[in-house]
């Protein structure tokens, strides 16, 4: 496999050409606090270092060896301790925590291109501290002084890890029909009862404890989503004097063995009367999880990303070397026995495919994590602005992105040709780490109801009008532009074709609700190709300006960026027709045959 290089330009250049990230963070004053261009700059260097030299190298090997399980123990793969003290060590486990109980209080456009480098580096590992982190936000957003005070800090450090318990062997999607229990103790806290499946760090060797994040029912509450609540479960009992205490009844009772991540500890966990503590409200357990699970949704969506890029290294410098055929118009180098495939279309097909969607990927990830920035530390309308965008974004960040990372990983197998498909390259690895990404944390399914049922309908439409409102000023302050045609009218296009989708689907939906189940898939990645658009439009405009005002040495990476945002337009943007063909042909087609006749 390639040796892993962070493309530490393309988010250089992201950060402070396109988004003017720093004009941003100066302007709120929790942020200016915190980070200005030259700290995220070696944030982002120093995160690299770690990521090529630490994590990297180990990706291989644990996948080989996988993760061990006897006697209720988790043994992780071999490096993989050492390589979290480095981490936890160096910081990173706090980089987006808060300030006041030892985070490092970073927006998340930040942290997001951290969680591609980890992704790429070795998804198994970048999975244990990115569970942590987003258990810890929801901790910080909804915990009790007291159990902020006792827990976070340590999560911050990296001294603890934490896990997300909600599904079960019945309820994976549908988690308003959960069966662990939750029975109310004289001392104020809760005894925890029930089984959960397929539990990330639920259990393992690389913290001294654990922290469980717990959904959970009370014997009396509502039935269904309105009756679940969170609680925090520890590994470990934690004394009066911050000691660790007694251990907790939970208890590991087996590992699942799977077909990618194979380094990462997935769980059956058991709670027989554990000690566990409410966060939130009771009742309103599903809306602190979700304050995580926002936050983890695009880390998912990041991890699709993640392994695209790896397997465009790889595929790129594979491509490069192996000679095979001739081209169409005639030898290229009559020298050699062959030619090198990078001559073929379909060779370049695939590779620009990766090319423009990764780009793309990492570039629309970094406008969502900045709404979510605006909407976490911003102000007024500003703010207001940000949760709507984020509310809408977020199933594109998951889905979308899972979606393309495995169909790059997928491309980049296929340019290795049967090489691709054997171990020693390390390119079926990918293939097989990408695909969990499509379906936990919310199967892309899910994901696509989330925003046409939820988001679009349920605003009727006025979460995506804030989104097609920034677009289509955007669209009139460079539709005089002529050097900005080529991006600016298939865009103007695409939105009005969005919006005629949108009106038509809410419209036939009136008459049948079946309409938005049949077509939701499609018209997610219709409004991802779209809002790529946008962003590749952004690019290409950043990109112009850089070509006229930089000398020589810059004009590489300017021009190959105006050379894919074309071949995305060209290319890809047209895909969103077939979509809409698709997603306008209605839902009988899909429920006239009956179930007997499958
Ligand atoms: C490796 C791995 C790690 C995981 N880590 C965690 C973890 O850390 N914590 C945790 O709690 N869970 C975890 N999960 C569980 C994961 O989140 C669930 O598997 C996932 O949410 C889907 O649930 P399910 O498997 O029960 O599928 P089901 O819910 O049974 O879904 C089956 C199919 O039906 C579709 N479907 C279901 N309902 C609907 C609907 N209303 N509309 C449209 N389609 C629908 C789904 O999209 C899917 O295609 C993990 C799973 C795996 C495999």
């Amino acid at each position: 496999m390639a040796e892993y290089k962070v493309p530490l330009k393309d988010m250089g250049f992201l950060l402070n050409e396109v988004f003017k990230a720093d004009e941003m963070w100066q302007k709120i004053p929790k942020l200016a606090e915190q980070v200005d261009k030259e700290t995220a700059q070696a944030i982002l260097q120093e995160c690299a270092k770690i990521s090529e030299q630490v994590i990297a190298p180990i990706s291989r090997q644990g996948d080989e060896t996988g993760v061990s399980f006897k006697d209720g123990v988790v043994t992780t793969v071999p490096g993989y301790k050492e390589a979290f003290s480095t981490y936890a060590e160096g910081g990173w486990s706090g980089l987006g925590g808060d300030v006041e109980y030892g985070g490092m209080g970073m927006p998340k456009v930040i942290t997001a291109m951290h969680e591609e480098m980890l992704c790429s580096a070795d998804i198994s590992f970048a999975l244990y501290p990115g569970l942590t982190a987003g258990a810890a936000l929801s901790l910080a957003k909804h915990g009790s002084e007291a159990l902020k005070e006792r827990y976070l800090t340590r999560m911050y450090s990296g001294e603890w890890a934490a896990s997300m318990c909600l599904t079960e062997s019945h309820s994976g999607s549908d988690l308003g029909i959960i069966r662990t229990k939750a029975l109310p103790q004289e001392d104020g806290s809760y005894s925890i009862t029930g089984n959960k499946i397929f539990i990330t760090g639920g259990e393992h060797d690389l913290t001294e404890n654990i922290v469980h994040l717990v959904l959970a029912k009370l014997p009396d509450a509502p039935a269904g989503p309105r009756g679940i609540s969170l609680f925090l479960v520890p590994k470990f009992n934690v004394n009066d004097d911050e000691s660790l205490g007694e251990r907790n009844h939970v208890s590991c009772g087996s590992i699942e063995h799977k077909m990618g991540i194979h380094a990462s500890a997935t769980c059956v966990m058991n709670f027989d009367g554990a000690q566990g503590y409410l966060i939130g409200e009771l009742n309103k357990g599903l809306n602190c999880m979700f304050t995580m699970m926002n936050f983890e949704r695009i880390g998912v969506g990041i991890q699709g990303l993640g392994a695209a890029e790896r397997s465009y290294q790889n595929a790129l410098e594979y491509a490069k070397d192996r000679i095979q055929g001739r081209a169409l118009t005639g030898a290229k180098s009559p020298e050699q026995a062959a030619d090198s495939i990078m001559v073929h279309g379909d060779v370049r097909r695939m590779l620009l495919n990766m090319k423009s969607l990764n780009e793309g990927s990492r570039a629309l990830s970094s406008y969502i994590a900045m709404q979510l920035d605006y909407a976490t530390y911003g102000e007024g309308e500003e703010q207001v602005k940000g949760e709507a965008l984020v509310a809408l974004m977020t199933p594109i960040a998951k889905a979308f992105f899972t979606d393309l990372g495995f169909e790059s990983a997928v491309a980049g197998q296929q340019v290795l040709g049967g090489h691709g498909y054997i171990r020693e390259w390390g390119q079926e690895q990918l293939v097989r780490d990408a695909r969990i990404a499509q379906i936990y944390e919310g199967t892309n399914g899910i994901q696509a109801m989330d925003l046409l049922m939820r988001k679009v309908a349920g605003s009727k439409g006025e979460m995506l009008a804030v989104f097609t409102t920034e677009v289509n000023a955007y669209i009139e302050a460079n539709k005089a532009d002529a050097a900005m045609a080529e991006f600016i009218n298939p865009l103007a296009q695409a939105i009005t074709d969005l919006n005629e989708l949108t009106t038509d689907l809410l419209t036939k939906s009136q008459a049948n609700k079946n309409e938005l189940g049949a077509s939701a898939n499609d018209y997610l990645h219709v409004l991802g190709y779209t809002a790529m658009a946008y962003i590749w439009a952004k690019m290409a405009k950043v990109s112009q300006a850089g070509l006229e005002n930089n000398g020589d040495s810059g004009q590489d990476f300017y021009k190959a960026k105006l050379h894919t945002a074309r071949y995305y337009f060209t290319r890809i943007l047209p895909r969103r027709l077939s979509l809409i063909a698709s997603a306008n042909s209605g839902c009988d087609c899909m429920f006239d045959i009956d179930d007997e006749l499958f």
